[in-house]
């Protein structure tokens, strides 16, 4: 025998004479083995007129068909009264690891599958098969031919090597997505790079946003680092983050206009760096004595008028 092929009747939990003469071993609920009508043997050489299990369309011979008998009525969102259990399922798989050492098929996913992965596996069309396509007992989700195929494998390897276990495999909870790490150093490019340069630039330093974090960039975080009590290291982590975070917080804060000439000169970065990291340009600052001295001006104008 080339393969083994895993269905569920489609009825109740007890196997009838239907099931029987499909399949070569039939799982009852309460994981009670019931033999089909026909021998394995039937299905080695099929002759024609002779009778052998046909479980699966097309793909007949050499191939033992194996059925969990449960999930009458059952549709893909509703399972039904007769949701394939734990222990028919664990009994399928200790019965699949009998088979393949009896006649030696390897565990592979050509050999051992479900009846939902032989379209894939093997490409021979069948009709929408979802035996099997979920695990009733674990979930009421669909969780995949392959997924089940896989999960049915491994606990069929497990069974071979130790006919008793008391493992049971489960399918593992979806891989979590790996998020690009948030740590950026010399060499890091892109958008993250560009947006720290833009806070540091709003924390009064001078740089170019150019989306690259070259030596500037470096020289420049490692001053604020320096200047909020972090390592200097030039890298952009998790403490980094947050220091630049409460930065900004604080810079945001509406402050009186005469205060802001003067934080812009004490933010004056630490010097020894000043020839890469240059002092904040205070913008502002320049703003705010450009209009007092215009004040002066118009004051000294109205005062000249007035003849004074
Ligand atoms: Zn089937």
């Amino acid at each position: 025998m080339k393969r083994i092929i895993a269905h569920w009747t489609g009825g109740t939990y007890k196997a009838n004479a239907i099931d029987r003469r499909h399949y070569h071993l039939i799982i009852n609920g309460d994981g009670s083995i019931v033999k089909g009508n026909n021998p394995v043997s039937a299905n080695a050489a099929i002759k024609k007129g002779s009778p052998y299990a046909a479980h699966t369309r097309g793909i007949n011979t050499g191939s033992i068909g194996i059925s969990v008998a449960c999930m009458a009525k059952a549709t893909e969102r509703d399972f039904g009264n007769y949701k394939m259990t734990k222990e028919q399922w664990l009994s399928m798989c200790k019965e699949i690891a009998k088979l393949s050492k009896r006649y030696n098929i390897q565990i592979t996913r050509k050999n051992v599958l479900s009846h939902a992965e032989v379209q894939r596996e093997l490409g021979i069309k069948q009709n929408n098969k979802w035996d099997f396509t979920c695990l009733p007992w674990f979930s009421n989700k669909i969780l995949g031919a392959r997924v089940v195929g896989d999960l049915m494998r491994k606990q069929v390897r497990e069974y071979i090597r130790t006919p008793n276990s008391a493992i049971v495999y489960k399918p593992s909870a979806p891989k979590e997505v790996k998020r690009p790490s948030s740590t950026l150093k010399k060499g890091s490019k892109g958008k993250l790079v560009t947006k720290l340069q833009e806070d540091l630039i709003l924390l009064g330093f001078d740089l170019k946003i150019d989306g690259d974090f070259g030596k500037n960039t470096e020289l420049v975080l490692s001053a604020f680092q320096e200047k909020h009590g972090l390592k200097p290291d030039g890298v952009y982590g998790s403490k980094t983050k947050a220091a630049i975070k409460a930065a900004l917080g604080e810079k945001l804060k509406p402050l009186p206009l005469v205060k802001e000439s003067l934080t812009a000169k004490a933010k004056k970065p630490t010097a020894g760096k000043s020839r890469t990291v240059q002092k904040p340009t205070g913008k502002k600052s320049l703003q705010v004595q450009k209009k007092n001295f215009i004040i002066i001006i118009i004051e000294f104008i109205v005062r000249l008028m007035k003849g004074k």
